[in-house]
């Protein structure tokens, strides 16, 4: 097994690398590796290196002779933003949003989200992990939540379209809407899907497209997960 870290630092041919507290307990206590053990870091920016461990005790761990193996690839743009659900159901929305491809991941609070918090923190702790394990050289951004109304009006001229999943029996058909090769958002609703008064604000939004999962109705959590899976299918 690969032993991947994401790391805040820059990341150069031969730098030493300080790791977190969490980071060296993680190493020493659950994987048991031990000075020499070879790890995998990125940052988001400089692509991927390899390295050994080069002081491992209790709450300090560091990594050193960096070499690099992967450069960084180009960023997409792949944004989803979700109406939050019980903390179970948005742990693994996130978790497998990352592995999915989902470059921005933002909670959207809706007339029936039945959630009023969300720990953002522990999401971004669940995306990380995520890109450590399926080996991607990014994590994604995770927003603070905001209003439907707050999220349709802050859309810009030149933001990729927003494609809105609709059980209504509306919604296009995915190979009509989805085109996996040029930056998307999406947006899915919260179990007891969206309201009237939203579904007007949403179709009086410029630039954005109801999207049909076909007959059966959906779990959020699936819908999520099933339009980013489509998307990431396209080449
Ligand atoms: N209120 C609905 C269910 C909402 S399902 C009802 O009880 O009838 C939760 C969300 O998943 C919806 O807001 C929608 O965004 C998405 N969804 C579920 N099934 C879907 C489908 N077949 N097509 C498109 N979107 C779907």
């Amino acid at each position: 097994m690969q032993i991947r870290l994401f790391v805040p630092d820059d990341l150069f041919p031969d730098a030493g690398i300080f790791l977190s507290e969490a980071q060296a307990h993680y190493l020493r206590s659950v994987l048991r590796a031990s000075e020499g053990t070879e790890v995998f870091l990125f940052n988001g920016r400089d692509g991927e290196f390899s390295g050994r461990i080069s002081l491992l005790d209790k709450k300090k761990a560091a990594v050193g002779h960096l070499k690099r193996t992967r450069s960084q690839p180009e960023k997409k743009d792949l944004r989803l933003y979700f109406a939050p659900l019980k903390r179970d159901c948005t742990d693994l929305i996130v978790e497998k949003a990352t592995e999915l491809g989902a470059t921005l991941i933002c909670p959207v609070m809706t007339e029936y989200t039945s959630v009023s918090r969300v720990n953002t923190e522990r999401l971004r702790l669940i995306a990380a992990e995520s890109a450590e394990q399926c080996r991607r050289l990014d994590v994604p951004e995770i927003c603070e939540p905001l209003s439907l109304k707050a999220f349709l009006s802050s859309r810009k001229k030149g933001d990729p379209v927003l494609i809105h999943s609709d059980e209504s029996g509306r919604g296009r058909a995915a190979s009509s809407v989805i085109d996996g090769t040029r930056p998307a958002a999406f947006l899915v609703g919260p179990e007891g899907g969206f309201s009237d008064a939203e579904r007007r604000l949403i179709a009086q939004t410029p630039d954005t497209a109801g999207l049909d999962l076909g007959e059966r109705i959906l779990r959020a959590e699936t819908a999520a997960l099933a339009v980013l899976a489509l998307y990431s299918c396209f080449k």
